[in-house]
């Protein structure tokens, strides 16, 4: 049984969670940072706790915190959202040790999985095709040069315990490895405190193509079908659709059994989702790494095939097993996520926090927006600049773009700038609109 659950996060996430919660009836409740005194989430929840001052450090990210406000409201779970302390597996056993449940996956599986070079490792053993590259982290450049001759450049060097588009380097001449190693290494120590790197083929122009999949603690696995998100700035989506417009059943199914057998050799209980690079020529599909965490563009999943991700999770974490079988789970249309952030398009994305001073959302048929924020309430500059999410679904991916375009039309944000504009821009791309691009597309078409 849960009858509280504590959200340990905070905005568009914090209040989605709430939403699920209250329909499951489980009293949702929050806690917050100084500087989210007069959030959404606060506002909307049972109950909220202030955890400490506006930097993460000291609030989102400070768990002790955030494990007293649990024990002071009798909170008998917690949900991490993503970011802060969704792939903490110190946070979850912390949580465990304290007879609290964490929403999420077992600790081990985390930290197995948290740590890139070792997810390859365990899925390549299972028979899931992962990027050429070395077996587990590099620790010389030696090393590194002779795994680099041996793939072939250009490579990428990545952070094993990298996240969030950052700690990777592309190397393309074997005069500039020793520099970009040196560099790699030093760099993951600062950003991660771990200066573990692993080396991959750099794929040319690939497709990020992503499974969700859900598992229980009864061994069951189902996989949801795929997320495209290759419309990336500086490997951070901002589109995301599905299914993918370029993959064929035949493709589709074997990825989708590639990502259950990731989850399975991961030993995963929990909604997790399994990335995979996906070449457009020869239809090859690579692993790069899974993700322990419900996603921001969940809704996309949730919109075609009618199951809530969130409620899963929070059955899942009670050890429910799953109510849904493989051959049960169908795909309904297309659906469409635009991420509205609280940054200048015009000036090369820089955020702009501030205060929203119109906040007037589209709506209609096929419209869901999933937001943290209202007229009135001030963006603070401490985290992320995401403030809302735009899902369209259409029966099929032509009336999701129109309804994607004319609800572009009807979002009006005022008192800061958003990426809203930038969006209008590439629905109006004939490479968008072929569903044929690429990572590279907004390199390609909008970076000049
Ligand atoms: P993170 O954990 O930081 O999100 P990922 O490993 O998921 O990092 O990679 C993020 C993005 O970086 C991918 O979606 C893709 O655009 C690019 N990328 C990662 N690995 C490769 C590779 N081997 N070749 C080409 N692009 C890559």
């Amino acid at each position: 049984m849960i009858s509280k659950l504590l959200i340990a996060n905070r905005g568009e996430i914090a209040v989605r969670i709430i939403r699920a919660a209250r329909e499951l009836g489980i009293i949702p409740v929050v806690v917050y940072s100084e500087a989210d005194k007069d959030s959404l989430p606060v506002k909307i929840a049972d109950q909220a706790i202030c955890i400490g001052p506006p930097p993460a450090t000291e609030s989102y990210l400070y768990y002790q915190n955030i494990l007293s406000a649990a024990i002071t409201l009798s909170a008998d779970a917690i949900h991490p959202g993503y970011g802060f302390l969704a792939e903490n597996p110190a946070f979850a056993e912390a949580c465990r040790a304290l007879n609290i449940k964490f929403v999420g996956p077992n600790p081990l599986a985390i930290r197995k999985l948290g740590d890139k070079a070792t997810a390859k490792k365990i899925v390549k053993e299972a028979g899931v095709p992962v990027v050429p590259g070395s077996d587990g982290v590099i620790k010389t450049y030696d090393e590194a040069m002779e795994i680099a001759r041996e793939i072939g450049f250009p490579i990428i060097i990545k952070a094993s315990a990298g996240g969030g588009g950052r700690g990777m380097r592309i190397v393309y001449r074997e005069e500039d490895l020793e520099n970009a190693f040196n560099f790699a290494a030093t760099e993951a120590q600062q950003a991660f405190g771990d200066s573990s790197v692993y080396i991959e083929k750099y794929i040319a122009n690939p497709k990020h193509i992503e499974i969700q999949i859900l598992a229980d603690k009864h061994g069951n696995v189902v996989h949801l079908f795929e997320r495209d998100c290759s419309v990336q700035r500086r490997h951070q989506k901002l589109i995301e659709e599905a299914p993918s417009f370029v993959l064929d059943e035949e493709t589709r199914q074997k990825m989708g059994e590639a990502a259950v057998k990731a989850a399975k050799a991961a030993n995963y209980d929990s909604a997790g989702t399994v990335e995979f690079l996906y070449n457009l020529e020869t239809k090859e599909f690579y692993f790069i790494e899974m993700n322990t965490r419900i996603q921001v563009e969940h809704p996309i999943t949730e919109e075609i095939t009618g199951v809530d991700l969130i409620k899963q999770q929070i059955r899942i974490a009670k050890g429910e097993p799953l109510d849904i079988k493989q051959e049960d789970i169908k795909r309904y249309g297309h659906c469409i996520e635009c991420r509205i952030n609280a940054e200048d398009p015009s000036n090369n994305f820089a955020p702009t926090p501030g205060k929203i001073t119109q906040f007037i959302v589209p709506g209609g048929p096929g419209v869901r927006i999933d937001s943290g924020v209202y007229p009135g309430y001030t963006i603070p500059p401490y985290y992320d600049s995401m403030v809302a999410k735009l899902i369209v679904w259409g029966k099929n991916r032509k009336e999701a773009i129109n309804r994607m375009k004319r609800a572009l039309r009807e979002f009006i944000v005022e008192g800061i700038k958003s990426t809203i504009p930038f969006h209008q821009e590439v629905f109006k791309n004939s490479t968008f609109l072929s569903g044929q691009y690429t990572t590279h597309f907004i390199d390609k078409f909008f970076n000049k």
